[in-house]
């Protein structure tokens, strides 16, 4: 293990992650993200608050999931500032169409004419109400993959949650819900084999532990704020119980008051699991 360059963070979550480095994982810190320009050799992971990731392949592949940016009260301030300071997006996965994971996918997909993929009956909502060209959007569903790029594949799963587009129409000014399909996970394998399975928003379902066997995750991402999600106990159960993988990032927490689980709870959820708990701040960036 090495850490590519010295990370300053505050002493409580330096002292965390010291000795989650102490741990076998191969996990680097990077200070800040790298640029698509040359190929990375390992998977490079931002988390961009929510349930929101910049996820840099083996192969150099920008994939970016979920981006709630402008209007993610944790997104990074330069990426805020503008969108165009995430890279040329290679592959954009979108999860379901609530507005912390829809986000701002429709406006990445124009900025960087890249495909926003998503569940079938949320992307046809976007192209019907003219949110995204009918060219930009890339309907499939679950148990469907694409491969957008050489070496990655991504299949959509099962998530127990709902979608909903809420859109301001032009023409009264009037905020209108239409619906958005059903909210689905991404398993994603990159070049190198490394499979990691964004479980989106999701409550507990038994079929977690059928992906888990199936499609054998490297790396969960996994939600634990509750309300609209499982909460810290629920993920400790899922992950313990069902899917076991060997390393797990929590998400969509410490962004809304309605998703109240914290990390210490999760942590304390997870005591004894043989399970690695990779803790990451907002904006932080690490290496796989
Ligand atoms: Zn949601």
């Amino acid at each position: 293990m090495k850490i590519q360059k010295k990370f300053k963070i505050s002493c409580a979550i330096a002292a965390t992650t010291l000795s989650l480095l102490t741990s076998s994982l191969a996990i680097a810190q990077t200070a800040a993200p790298t640029t698509t320009t040359a190929a990375a050799s390992k998977v490079e992971m931002q988390w961009l608050g929510q349930a929101g990731f910049r996820i840099v392949s083996p192969g150099g592949k920008l994939i970016v999931v979920d981006p709630w940016i402008k209007g993610g009260p944790k997104a990074p301030a330069n990426y805020k500032a503008d969108l165009a300071a995430l890279g040329k997006i290679d592959i954009l996965l979108v999860t379901h169409a609530h507005v912390d994971h829809l986000g701002d996918a429709p406006a990445l997909a124009i900025l960087n004419k890249t495909k926003l993929y998503g569940p079938a009956d949320m992307v046809t909502p976007l192209i019907t109400l003219g949110m995204i060209p009918a060219d930009l959007g890339h309907r499939f569903n679950k148990s469907g993959n694409v491969k957008p790029s050489p070496g990655i594949k991504v299949t959509a799963v099962k998530a127990e949650h709902s979608s909903l587009i809420v859109w301001n129409n032009p023409l009264t000014s009037k905020n209108e819900s239409h619906p958005a399909g059903e909210a689905m996970g991404y398993i994603i394998e990159l070049e190198n084999g490394f499979k990691i399975w964004h479980m989106g928003d999701t409550g507990l379902f038994g079929d977690m532990q059928f992906i888990a066997e199936y499609y054998k995750p490297d790396l969960v991402l996994i939600p634990i704020g509750g309300n609209f999600t499982m909460d810290p106990e629920d993920a400790a159960f899922a992950l313990n119980t069902w899917i076991k993988p060997k390393m797990v990032i929590p998400m969509h927490y410490n962004s809304n008051p309605l998703t109240p689980g914290t990390l210490a709870e999760f942590q304390a959820a997870m005591k004894g699991s043989s399970v690695k708990i990779v803790p990451m701040t907002e904006g932080q960036t690490l290496s796989f």
